[in-house]
C-alpha cells in the first residue's frame, strides 16, 4: 500500500512526479490545485469561492480543502492507496489530515520533499505561465505564492521530520533523474 503526501514549493515539480508515479503503482494522484483549478473552470460554488484566493497567490480558505480531501479520501479508488500533492499546506491542515486519517484508519507512509532552489522555480512558473496561461503563474503572483510557502508550508517539513518518514529529494535535476530518485525512495 502505498500513502505518499508531496511537500515542496510552486514550480518544484510536485504536479508532475506525483502524477507518473501514481500511474505507475495504479493508485489515485490527488491534487487540491487541480481539484480547485476544475472546480473554478465549471463555476461550482467551490470554485466560485476559490477563485479570488487563487488568482491572488493565497491560501484558500481551508474549510473549502479540508471538506474536499475528506470526501476525497473515503471514494473507492483511494482505498488502494493515494498521493496528496498540494495538501496539507499549512499547520492547521496537517492537523486536520492526521485525525482523519486515524479515524478512517489509514496511515500515510511516507513524506517526500522535493527541494529545489528559489530562483529556479520561478524561472520554472514564467515559463509555466507563458506556456499554458495558468491565470496565477505571473511574477507577481508567483512571488507571493513563493512567500505563502515558506511562511506556512515549508514548516511542514520539520513537522514530518519528527512524525512520519520524511524523505528529501534533489527536484533540481532532470525529470527521469528525479523520478528514478523518487522511485527508491519508495520501492
Ligand atoms: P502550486 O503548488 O504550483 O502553487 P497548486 O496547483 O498546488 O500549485 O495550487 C494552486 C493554488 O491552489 C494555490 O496557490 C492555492 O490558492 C490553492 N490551493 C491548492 N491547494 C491548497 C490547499 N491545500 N490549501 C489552500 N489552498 C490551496
Amino acid at each position: 500500500m502505498t500513502r505518499l503526501i508531496f511537500l515542496g514549493a510552486p514550480g518544484a515539480g510536485k504536479g508532475t512526479q506525483a502524477k507518473l508515479l501514481a500511474e505507475s503503482q495504479g493508485i489515485p494522484h490527488i491534487s487540491t490545485g487541480d481539484i480547485l483549478r476544475a472546480a473554478v473552470a465549471h463555476q461550482t460554488p467551490l470554485g466560485v469561492k476559490a477563485k479570488q484566493y487563487m488568482d491572488a497567490g493565497e491560501l484558500v480558505p481551508d474549510s473549502l480543502v479540508i471538506d474536499l480531501i475528506r470526501e476525497r479520501l473515503q471514494e473507492p479508488d483511494a482505498q488502494k492507496g493515494w498521493i496528496l500533492d498540494g495538501f496539507p499546506r499549512n499547520e492547521p491542515q496537517a492537523g486536520f489530515l492526521d485525525t482523519l486519517l486515524q479515524e478512517i484508519h489509514q496511515e500515510c507512509d511516507r513524506v517526500i520533499n522535493l527541494d529545489v532552489p528559489d530562483e529556479v522555480v520561478v524561472q520554472r512558473l514564467v515559463k509555466r505561465g507563458e506556456d499554458s496561461g495558468r491565470s496565477d503563474d505571473n511574477e507577481a503572483t508567483i512571488r507571493r505564492r513563493l512567500d505563502v510557502y515558506r511562511e506556512q508550508t515549508a514548516p511542514l517539513i520539520a513537522f514530518y521530520q519528527t512524525k512520519n518518514a520524511l524523505v528529501t529529494i534533489d527536484g533540481n535535476q532532470s525529470m527521469d533523474a528525479v523520478t528514478a530518485a523518487l522511485k527508491a525512495a519508495v520501492a
